[in-house]
C-alpha cells in the first residue's frame, strides 16, 4: 500500500496524478494538495469515479515549511511528489527530512525573488565558482545529500522529460550502446501550434526566466557561456520537420557532467519560432520579464508575475494545440574501439495527449516521467538513499515504465549530427 502526497495541481501535476491513477496497484492513496484547493477538488471530482485510488485534497502553502510538515504528519505518505514550482523545492525537502519521507520533483531549485539581497550574495559567489549565471543550479539541493543519506531517505531530482528522461537516455546509452560517450546534444523540439501569437507551454514565469538567460554548454572540462539565443542551428526532426533551435543553459548538463565519465561536450538546444522570440525580446526590452518589484499606484507589482496573469494558462492550451513534440539526445562516442553515433528520442502528439488526459504534450511529457519516477521509488527499483538525479539509476525499468504509460522511445543508429 502506497500513500503519496502530490503538491501542486497545475498542468504537469494533473497529468502525473491521472497517470498515478492508471497505476492504481502501486498508488493506493493520493492526497492532492496545492495553494488553490478548488483546483485539487475539481481534479479529484473528475477522477473519483474512474479509479480505485482513494483521493483526498488539501490546501497548503508550500513556501511555509511548517504547513508542509503538518500536512505530511497528518497524511503519513511514503513519498512527496513536488510538482508545484522550483521555488518550493527547498521548503518541501526540509519538511520531508523533518518527517522522514522520500522526496521527488521535476525542476531544480531557483528562488522566486532573485533580488533578495541574502540570496543574491550567495548566488554571486556560486556564479563565479560554477562558471554559468543561470539562477537555477543543483548546488542548493545537492547540499541536502548527506542529510537525506543519514535519514535513509531518497530525494529524486528533476524527473520530468528534460531534465529527467533525457538523463535516463544518457544512462541507457552508456549501459547498452557505448564504452565511452564523447558528446551529447540534447534536442528539445516542440512542433506544436496553439494558435496564439504568444503563450508559454509550461509555467510562464519559470519558462521565460529560463529562455531569456545566457546560454551555456560544457566543453573540455569547463563551462562556456554565451549571450541569450546567440547560437542558432536548424534540425530536421522526425514527424515534425525542419525547425530553428537555439542553445540554452539547462540543468541536466550540470549533473551529466558529474555522472558521464570522460564526457567532452554537452549542449542543449530548444526550438523556438520567430513569433515567440520577437514577443519575448520586446517584453524583455520593456522590462516585463523583470523579477524586481516596481511600485504602481501605491502597490508593489512584480512585472513577470503580472505578465503571467495576462498570458494564457498553459493548462488551457490542450484543446488548441496541434502537432508533435520530439525530444531526445544525440550521442557520439566509442564501442569496441569503433567510433559511433546514436540518437534516442520520443515523439509525442499534442492532440493524442489531450484526448487521453486533457493536456497538451508538454505537460504530458513531464507528468508521465514524474509518475514513472515515483513508481521506481515506491517499488524499490530505485532505492539509493541521498539526493540523486535520474542518470544515477538503472534506466531499464524506468524506460519500460515510460513505454507502458505513453512515452515509448525511438532510436536511430545513423543520425545527422548538429554542427
Ligand atoms: P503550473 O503553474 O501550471 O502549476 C504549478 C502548481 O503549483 C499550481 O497548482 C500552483 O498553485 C502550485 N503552487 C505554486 N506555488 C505554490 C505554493 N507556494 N504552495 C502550494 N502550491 C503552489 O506549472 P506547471 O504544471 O507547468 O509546472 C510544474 C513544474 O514542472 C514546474 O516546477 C516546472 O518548472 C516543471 N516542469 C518540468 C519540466 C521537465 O521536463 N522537467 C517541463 C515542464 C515543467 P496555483 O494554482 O494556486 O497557482
Amino acid at each position: 500500500m502506497s500513500r503519496v502526497l502530490v503538491i501542486g495541481c497545475g498542468g504537469v501535476a494533473s497529468v502525473a496524478i491521472q497517470k498515478c491513477c492508471q497505476a492504481g496497484g502501486v498508488f493506493t492513496d493520493l492526497c492532492i494538495a496545492s495553494r488553490t484547493k478548488a483546483k485539487c477538488d475539481a481534479l479529484a471530482g473528475l477522477l473519483m469515479d474512474r479509479t480505485p485510488v482513494r483521493i483526498s485534497t488539501a490546501r497548503v502553502d508550500a513556501d511555509d515549511v511548517e504547513q508542509v510538515k503538518s500536512l505530511i504528519d497528518h497524511y503519513q505518505p511514503k513519498l512527496v511528489m513536488n510538482i508545484a514550482l522550483p521555488y518550493q523545492d527547498l521548503t518541501i525537502m526540509e519538511a520531508c527530512l523533518a518527517c522522514g519521507v522520500n522526496y521527488m520533483d521535476t525542476a531544480n531549485y531557483e528562488p522566486e525573488n532573485t533580488e533578495d539581497p541574502g540570496w543574491r550574495a550567495i548566488y554571486e559567489k556560486r556564479r563565479k565558482e560554477a562558471g554559468f549565471s543561470a539562477y537555477f543550479d543543483y548546488s542548493w539541493q545537492w547540499a541536502y545529500h548527506e542529510r537525506f543519506e543519514k535519514a535513509g531517505l531518497t530525494a529524486l531530482l528533476g524527473c520530468g522529460f528534460d531534465p529527467g528522461v533525457t538523463q535516463a537516455y544518457c544512462a541507457y546509452a552508456l549501459k547498452h550502446e557505448f564504452d565511452t560517450i564523447d558528446t551529447i546534444d540534447i534536442l528539445d523540439c516542440n512542433g506544436g501550434d496553439h494558435g496564439y501569437p504568444f503563450a508559454t507551454n509550461f509555467n510562464p514565469e519559470v519558462n521565460l526566466r529560463e529562455v531569456s538567460a545566457p546560454g551555456s554548454y560544457w566543453e573540455d572540462g569547463h563551462w562556456v557561456e554565451v549571450p541569450p539565443m546567440s547560437i542558432h542551428r536548424t534540425y530536421d526532426f522526425e514527424d515534425v520537420g525542419v525547425k530553428d533551435m537555439y542553445l540554452l543553459h539547462h540543468e541536466e548538463i550540470e549533473s551529466l557532467v558529474r555522472h558521464i565519465p570522460g564526457i567532452k561536450r554537452i549542449r542543449f538546444f530548444m526550438t523556438f519560432g520567430d513569433s515567440y522570440l520577437n514577443h519575448m525580446k520586446c517584453l524583455e526590452n520593456v522590462g516585463m520579464l523583470s523579477t524586481k518589484p516596481v511600485i504602481y499606484e501605491g502597490r508593489e507589482v512584480v512585472p513577470i508575475q503580472f505578465l503571467k496573469a495576462l498570458l494564457p494558462d498553459p493548462a488551457s492550451l490542450g484543446p488548441r494545440t496541434h502537432g508533435k513534440t520530439n525530444i531526445g539526445c544525440i550521442f557520439t562516442g566509442k564501442k569496441d574501439g569503433k567510433e559511433k553515433r546514436y540518437y534516442l528520442y520520443n515523439v509525442c502528439d499534442h492532440q493524442e495527449a489531450y484526448r487521453e488526459v486533457g493536456s497538451q504534450a508538454i505537460s504530458y511529457t513531464t507528468g508521465v516521467p514524474a509518475m514513472c519516477g515515483a513508481l521506481m521509488v515506491l517499488s524499490g527499483k530505485w532505492n539509493a538513499v541521498g539526493v540523486h538525479t535520474v542518470e544515477e539509476f538503472d534506466p531499464d525499468p524506468f524506460m519500460d515504465a515510460l513505454t507502458t504509460y505513453g512515452l515509448p522511445w525511438r532510436e536511430s543508429r545513423d543520425p545527422v549530427l548538429v554542427e
